[in-house]
């Protein structure tokens, strides 16, 4: 690849928002030059191959953040991409389920937060609820009908197909080992030799903090992996739902809770809790890097984010550990499940952006440079998102002068 080339934009990370920026730069700029480079030899190797498959709706976010606007453009955004490449969606919807008196208050809240965030959320009484959904129990439901179910893995893989059809290329199996920022140009080295380019996207996911240092910038942050475990339900039990069951979430605690999701290939998966992991991309139950452990357990704000959530670090743990704890969560929505129902299922993991002082940041961050720009934290929905983040980022960089200096 060493043939003193120089790309117009070169594209770190091939998961869903990396391709959706390089998608969508390709599109605004004909006849640039453009690649993006995938240290696995496959798309979609991590977070993007391993969510819910959920289009998420925009329930709970703060309204007016970045996350709340790029989630509600990516509902329509995401439908339309499937239309046009004919790959397989259902706009299901979500129950949001109260299972007590405390989450029926609650309720009032997250149905508040619906609306401030332009969502129309049905109210269901208890009855109405079995009306709907005659395997699950609650006091009552919040229905948000926009929220839907989609393979995101297949997404991104029609993104590549597009980024190739405008001419753009996709290296995989080319890991990123250094990088360097001139003021006329970047080069970036790879395994598979080095690559210059006019401006550089970084879209590296559970790695976003590491390709930021290497690049230069000062960062006050780093990824904590945090392991989302799920189960499958027995296919003997047939499709014992229509819509997503959640419950209703207790807004002191940072992840939404455990819930069943109808997935895009008729399973149903039951989950995620949130564990620390010990591997950023080790997906089996023992899988341990020691180099991500010890980044973790060496970094300040992490320990402060353990002083503050360690009660609910030990509840989540505990149900790691015990099928049968896990299970008692979606029981209190689902009363008729079993510990036979639980078939294992592949795991999860997600980048947890952890700030110095502790606090989990929730919202998208980017740090730029003259040529550089990187996405350092895509939380969920950013599967759902990553149509309006690829535009967003093509909005900042396709606005740059690209000649050299
Ligand atoms: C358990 C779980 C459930 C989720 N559920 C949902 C959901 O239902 N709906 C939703 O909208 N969102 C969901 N999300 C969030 C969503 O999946 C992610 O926010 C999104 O996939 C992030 O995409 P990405 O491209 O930023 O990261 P990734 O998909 O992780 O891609 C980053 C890529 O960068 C590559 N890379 C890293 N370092 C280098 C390097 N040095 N050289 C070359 N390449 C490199 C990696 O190999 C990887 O392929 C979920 C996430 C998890 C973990």
């Amino acid at each position: 690849m060493a043939d003193g080339r120089v790309y117009d934009f070169l594209v770190i990370g091939g998961g869903i928002v990396g391709l959706s920026c390089a998608m969508q730069l390709a599109e605004r700029h004909p006849g640039a030059a453009i690649a993006v480079v995938e240290k696995e030899a496959a798309l979609a190797s991590h977070q993007t191959g391993h969510n819910s498959g959920v289009i998420h709706a925009g329930v709970y976010y703060e309204p007016g953040s970045l996350k709340a606007r790029f989630c509600a453009a990516g509902v329509d955004a995401t439908i339309a991409f499937c239309r046009r490449h004919k790959l397989p969606f259902e706009q299901c919807g979500k129950l949001l389920v109260a299972t007590n008196a405390l989450e029926l208050e609650r309720m009032d809240g997250l149905e508040a937060r619906c609306r401030q965030n332009g969502l129309s959320p049905i109210r269901l009484s208890a009855g109405e609820l079995t009306d709907r959904e005659p395997a699950i129990t609650g006091l009552g439901a919040l229905l948000v009908e926009r929220t839907g179910i989609a393979d995101y893995r297949a997404i991104a893989l029609a993104m590549a197909d597009e980024i190739r059809a405008r001419g753009g290329e996709i290296h995989l199996e080319t890991g990123v080992l250094a990088i360097h920022e001139a003021d006329d140009a970047v080069t970036v080295e790879t395994s598979q030799g080095p690559l210059r380019t006019r401006m550089l996207v970084v879209c590296a996911g559970l790695q976003a903090d590491r390709l930021a240092r290497m690049a230069g910038i000062k960062t006050d942050f780093r990824i904590v992996p945090f392991r989302g475990e799920f189960y499958k339900l027995a296919p003997a039990r047939g499709r014992i739902i229509d819509h997503l069951i959640y419950p209703i979430p207790d807004p002191a605690l940072p992840f939404v809770g455990v819930h069943l999701t109808r997935m895009i290939d008729g399973s149903i998966k039951i989950g995620p809790n949130a564990v620390l992991a010990r591997a950023r991309e080790g997906y089996g139950k023992a899988d341990i890097s020691l180099r991500d452990l010890g980044d973790t357990l060496r970094y300040p704000g992490f320990w402060k984010l353990a002083g503050r959530h360690w009660k609910s670090g030990i509840t989540e743990m505990r149900n790691s550990l015990s099928r049968a704890a896990y299970l008692e969560l979606a029981r209190k929505y689902c009363p008729s499940l079993t510990l036979d129902d639980l078939l294992p299922y592949e795991a999860g993991i997600r980048a947890q952006v952890v700030m110095e002082d502790g606090s989990m940041q929730n919202d998208f961050m980017l740090r730029e440079t003259k040529r550089m720009l990187h996405v350092c934290c895509a939380p969920s929905p950013a599967a759902t998102s990553a149509i309006p983040i690829g535009a967003h980022v093509a909005d900042r960089v396709g606005a740059r002068d690209l000649n050299p200096a």
